[in-house]
């Protein structure tokens, strides 16, 4: 065992692991990379991790950089989930649910708490969290808040990051922090402070006065955005608040040890308005025009012709009685979710009236059953994801971009041309309501040509998206996967200032490095895996 291992095992109360089998686990996550890390550690509480990165810190003193990767469940597709030095596996021992405030609605949480476990101990109360993303069954909430997750609710729930009211974070030096939003002149009793958090609050709060002409440039005109670090929600009219910088900054600023969360009232009655459009033009007003309704949908998804004519030859039986042959362009499937019965009803007729006047087929349903019959639909997309042929797997490295919703026809148009001028089978799916969408190509990423034609792919896919003024990560992160894209993302002088952050919060590079930000393509091409799996989790598969 390495001196590192050594050293924390002596101090930490979890314990530590550096056997092959552990670090061969360890060395993927959900995404096409591959990193082997050096040592797991499984911190049991709060001091494990603070001494974990007081170690790194004062070995980074002495010139020996040793990273330090946070880990929930490692479904992360963008490689951001992988590091070379110590992971730090929260699932094992941080796992818990500290208080719930039925009233407020308020839950305390530790990161390497199970997400799906979260939502049970919420539903037990009457209440959610709307933000999950589709695999929360087999992912944390760390994760989710670390990568600021959404999920198909997001169109009318925002990201998980709407819901995090504080964190405790322990530094690069191990110190711990509470954020949470500071009034004036608790603001001020922080800039005072002769720690490294003082430093931090003086660097950043005198980096956005500074600079205070440039955060405009971070708002994309699109719904949801998670690329870059989210600086322009740190100074607001009532006071200052960390919380949204660690929010979607996957564990490259802060380790979280505990989370606050707000929570919704529950509520499972829903109906389901479905749309069969022969036209993408057709379903682009739709959308568009569905934005409009007073109350937003709750879910507004869509899955396009590709994937039913894939699903339908893959698994004929799949979606008989539902959609047929021959598949229209695109559906829409559009959920509301109001408490009462009444708007729900009245919300459901006016969009239904939408797809009159557009004279699109559609079908309402309100009970479960039917319901569930439907989304069936969109929740084909998982069998694509799972399928394998021969050596062929549906890779995740064209997903997360969003673009303007008045560019979802272009968008979905373009990625539909890139699939055919890549002589791909590739179907295209997501949240349409947000102009989400993802495709996942089938290659062999263990031939040179395939490993070649990913990149190419991925440079499409992310310029596309760029070209239409959208974001390469409306949702997952940048990752290792998104991060060559950052700086043409926002130009120069954005990009500069999230070096001049990273540097504040982490300047001897321990947190993470290698994913976000000071990333170029150069250096991921080699991190590219020779196969790719998601076998550690197909006891919860498939999920879309
Ligand atoms: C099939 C599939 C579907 C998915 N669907 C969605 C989706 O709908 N929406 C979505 O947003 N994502 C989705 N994802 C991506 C991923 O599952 C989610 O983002 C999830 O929330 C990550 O949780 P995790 O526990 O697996 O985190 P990990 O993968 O372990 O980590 C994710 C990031 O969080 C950081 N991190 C973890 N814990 C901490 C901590 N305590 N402190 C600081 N940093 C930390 C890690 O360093 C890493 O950067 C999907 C993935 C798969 C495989």
């Amino acid at each position: 065992m390495s001196k590192v291992a050594h050293y924390l095992q002596e101090h930490l109360t979890g314990e530590v692991m550096t056997s092959v089998d552990a670090r061969t686990y360890f060395a993927t996550d959900a995404s096409v990379f591959s990193v082997t890390p050096g040592v797991i550690a499984y911190p049991k509480n709060e001091s494990d991790v603070r001494k974990t990165a007081r170690f790194a810190w004062q070995l980074a003193e002495r010139g020996r950089i040793l990273p330090i990767t946070a880990r929930g469940s490692g479904t992360d597709q963008s490689g951001a989930a992988i590091g070379s030095g110590i992971i730090l596996a929260y699932p094992a021992h941080m796992n818990h649910v500290l208080e719930l405030d039925s009233k407020s609605g308020l839950v305390l949480v530790q990161p390497g708490l199970n997400f799906g476990k979260l939502q049970q101990a919420l539903a037990t109360h009457g209440r959610f969290l709307p933000p999950a993303p589709a695999s929360l069954e087999y992912s944390t909430i760390g994760g989710a808040i670390a990568n600021n997750a959404g999920g198909a609710k997001s169109i009318k729930y925002g990201l998980v990051g709407n819901y995090v009211q504080s964190l405790r974070v322990v530094l690069a030096n191990g110190e711990v922090i509470e954020t949470g939003q500071l009034g004036k002149r608790e603001l001020g009793r922080k800039l005072g402070l002769s720690s490294f958090e003082g430093e931090i609050y003086r660097a950043l709060d005198n980096l956005l006065e500074e600079n205070n002409h440039l955060l405009g440039k971070l708002k994309l005109p699109v719904t949801k955005n998670v690329a870059g670090y989210n600086l322009a929600a740190i100074k607001n009219k009532t006071g200052f608040d960390l919380t949204p910088l660690f929010v979607g900054s996957q564990g490259t600023l802060g380790l979280i040890t505990e989370a606050t969360l707000q929570t919704e009232v529950n509520n499972s009655a829903t109906s389901l308005l479905v749309g069969f459009f022969d036209d993408i033009a057709k379903a682009h007003q739709a959308l568009l025009q569905l934005r409009e309704l007073g109350d937003p949908p709750s879910s507004l998804e869509m899955v396009d012709d590709q994937l039913l004519i894939l699903v339908d030859t893959l698994n004929p039986s799949q979606l008989k009685d539902i959609v047929s042959s021959p598949f229209p362009k695109v559906v829409l499937l559009v959920e509301f979710d109001d408490n009462s019965e009444h708007a729900r009803k009245h919300l459901t007729k006016k969009a239904a009236k939408i797809f009159e006047h557009l004279a699109v087929s559609h079908e309402v349903a309100t009970e479960l059953s039917a319901k569930e019959k439907l989304w069936k639909i969109r929740e084909a997309a998982a069998t694509l994801m799972t399928h394998s042929d021969h050596g062929l797997k549906a890779v995740p490295i064209t997903t997360g971009g969003i673009v303007p919703l008045q560019k979802y026809e272009e968008f979905l148009k373009g990625l539909q041309q890139l699939a055919s001028r890549n002589h791909l089978e590739a179907a295209v799916w997501g949240h349409a309501g947000d102009a989400n969408l993802q495709l996942q190509p089938y290659l062999d990423i263990g031939q040179i040509g395939d490993r070649q034609k990913a990149f190419r792919l991925m440079d499409e896919y992310y310029n596309l998206v760029m070209d239409l003024g959208g974001s390469t990560s409306g949702e997952q992160g940048d990752g290792r996967l998104r991060a060559p894209y950052l700086a043409k993302l926002y130009g120069p002088e954005i990009y500069e200032l999230f070096q001049k952050v990273k540097q504040i919060f982490d300047p001897y590079g321990i947190l993470n490095p290698g994913v976000k930000i000071n990333v170029e393509s150069g250096d991921i091409k080699p991190l590219l895996r020779h196969e790719y799996s998601l076998g550690a989790w197909y006891e919860h598969m498939p999920r879309s």
